[in-house]
C-alpha cells in the first residue's frame, strides 16, 4: 500500500493529527494502530485546563460531553509529605474520563472528517531508502510506503527511538501503576494527590471517573523506586493511604504498570521524514505526567507542518517539515521548563515550607496557577 502520509498510533496525538489533516481536506494519508478500538490505555484520564483549552481551539470541546461516564474534578485534596491534608484548590476546570472512551471518541471524529484508519497494524520495522529517509513501515510481510511519517506511538518502541530518533538525550521516564475500583468513598467532584516523601517530586492519586468508578495510581522516577518494582510501591501506597476505603470497594480489572516519557524541553522531534508527536517525542509534563494536551497539540502541529509541506502540490518540501521542531519548541518549551522548575521546587525543603504557609493567599495562588498550567 502507498500513501503520502502514514500516521502510526491512534492515541490523542495520532488521532488529532488525522482529524486536522482530514478536516483541512487532505486525504492521502493512513492512520494505523496495533489495536482495535476501543482499547485499554493505562491513564488516570485527567483532562487538564490545557487540554480543555486546546479542545476548544480545535472546535472539539463537544467530545467531552460525548464521553460518558465522566466526572468533574473541581476540588483537590492535597496530602503533604508530613501527612498534612488540605483542600488546595476549588472550582478547577478539570475532569476525568475513561481513556478507552475518550480515545475512541477522538478517533471517530477523525474518521468522520474522512480519515482512513487501519487497526491491527503493528509497525514492527520502519522502511528506509538509500539516503536514510524513512519511507514507511512494516508489520510482518505487510508494508505501507509513505513520503512522510508521523510517529505517534506513545512511550513505547524503544527500538525505533534507539535506531531513528535524533534526540539522543537520556530518557526521563516516570514509572507508574494504576488500578480501578467501584464503591470507593470519594467526595463529590474531588481528586486527591498524595505527595509522600518517597515519591516526591511525584505523587499518588485518586481520580473519579464517573459512574461510581475511581482510578488510583502512583507515579515516581526510577531512582525513587529504591530497588523495588512499581507494583510493590503501589501495594505499599494502597495499604498506607487507602486501606480503609478499599476494604469497602471492589476492584475492576487488573492494575497495570506503565512508563511516562517526559522532558524539560523539546529538542529533536523531526528527522529523516519522521515527525515525532506526543509521548513518542517526549512531550509530556515532567511534574504532573499530564500528556493528553501535549499529545493532541503536537499532533495538530505535525498535521499543520505536513499541510505546509504539501502546500504547492507534488513532493513534500523539507523546510516546513523541519519547522515542526520550532513549532513544538515555541508551543511547549516554556510550559515544560516551568513544570521542570516546579518539580525541582517540590523536591526541595521549600515545598514543606510552602505547605506550612499554605493558608496564605500567596501559596494558594501559586498552587492554583500550577494546576491551571497542567
Ligand atoms: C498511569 C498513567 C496515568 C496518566 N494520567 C494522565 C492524566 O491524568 N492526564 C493526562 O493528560 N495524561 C496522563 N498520562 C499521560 C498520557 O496518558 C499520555 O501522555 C498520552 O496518552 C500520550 O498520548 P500519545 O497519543 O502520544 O500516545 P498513546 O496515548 O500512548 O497512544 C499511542 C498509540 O500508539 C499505538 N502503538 C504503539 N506502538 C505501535 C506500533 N508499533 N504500531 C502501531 N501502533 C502502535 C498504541 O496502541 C496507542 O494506541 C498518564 C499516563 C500514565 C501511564
Amino acid at each position: 500500500m502507498k500513501t503520502k502520509v502514514l500516521i502510526i498510533g491512534a492515541g490523542p496525538a495520532g488521532s488529532m493529527a488525522a482529524f486536522r489533516l482530514a478536516s483541512r481536506g487532505f486525504r492521502d494519508f493512513v492512520l494505523v494502530d496495533r489495536c482495535e478500538f476501543p482499547r485499554i490505555k493505562p491513564c488516570a484520564g485527567g483532562i487538564s485546563p490545557s487540554a480543555f483549552r486546546f479542545l476548544e481551539k480545535a472546535g472539539l470541546a463537544h467530545i467531552l460531553a460525548d464521553c460518558k461516564p465522566s466526572a468533574e474534578m473541581k476540588r483537590l485534596r492535597f496530602i503533604g509529605p508530613r501527612g498534612q491534608s488540605l483542600i488546595m484548590a476549588d472550582n478547577l476546570k478539570a475532569m476525568a474520563i475513561n481513556r478507552a472512551i475518550f480515545d475512541e471518541t477522538l478517533l471517530n471524529e477523525a474518521k468522520k472528517a474522512g480519515a482512513h484508519f487501519i487497526p491491527r497494524f503493528t509497525a514492527r520495522e520502519l522502511l528506509r531508502d538509500g539516503n536514510g529517509r524513512i519511507t514507511g513501515a512494516m508489520d510482518g510481510n505487510r508494508s505501507i510506503e509513505s513520503e512522510v511519517t508521523i510517529l505517534a506511538t506513545g512511550c513505547r518502541n524503544k527500538n525505533f527511538r534507539d535506531k531513528y530518533c535524533a534526540d539522543k538525550r537520556p530518557l526521563r521516564l516516570i514509572f507508574s501503576r494504576i488500578g480501578w475500583w467501584k464503591g470507593f468513598d470519594l467526595e463529590e467532584s474531588m481528586m486527591e494527590m498524595i505527595f509522600d516523601r518517597d515519591y516526591i517530586p511525584h505523587y499518588g492519586w485518586v481520580f473519579p471517573e464517573g459512574g461510581g468508578m475511581v482510578n488510583i495510581g502512583v507515579c515516581l522516577y526510577e531512582d525513587k523506586l529504591n530497588g523495588k518494582n512499581v507494583a510493590e510501591v503501589f501495594n505499599e501506597y494502597l495499604a498506607k493511604y487507602h486501606a480503609k476505603r478499599l476494604s469497602k470497594a471492589t476492584p475492576v480489572g487488573r492494575s497495570l504498570s506503565f512508563v511516562i516519557n517526559t522532558t524539560g524541553s523539546v529538542k529533536h522531534v523531526y528527522s529523516n521524514s519522521i515527525l515525532y508527536a506526543g509521548e513518542a517525542g517526549r512531550m509530556c509534563n515532567p511534574a504532573t505526567g499530564e500528556g493528553i494536551s501535549f499529545a493532541m497539540e503536537s499532533g495538530w502541529l505535525a498535521a499543520d507542518a505536513v499541510l505546509q509541506a504539501y502546500g504547492r502540490g507534488g513532493k513534500p518540501e523539507e523546510r516546513p517539515l523541519e519547522r515542526y521542531e520550532e513549532m513544538c519548541r515555541k508551543a511547549f518549551n516554556s510550559r515544560l521548563k516551568r513544570a521542570a522548575l516546579v518539580s525541582r521546587l517540590i523536591d526541595s525543603p521549600a515545598f514543606d515550607f510552602m505547605i506550612d504557609i499554605s493558608m496564605t493567599g500567596f501559596s494558594r495562588k501559586m498552587i492554583s496557577r500550577f494546576l491551571a498550567d497542567m
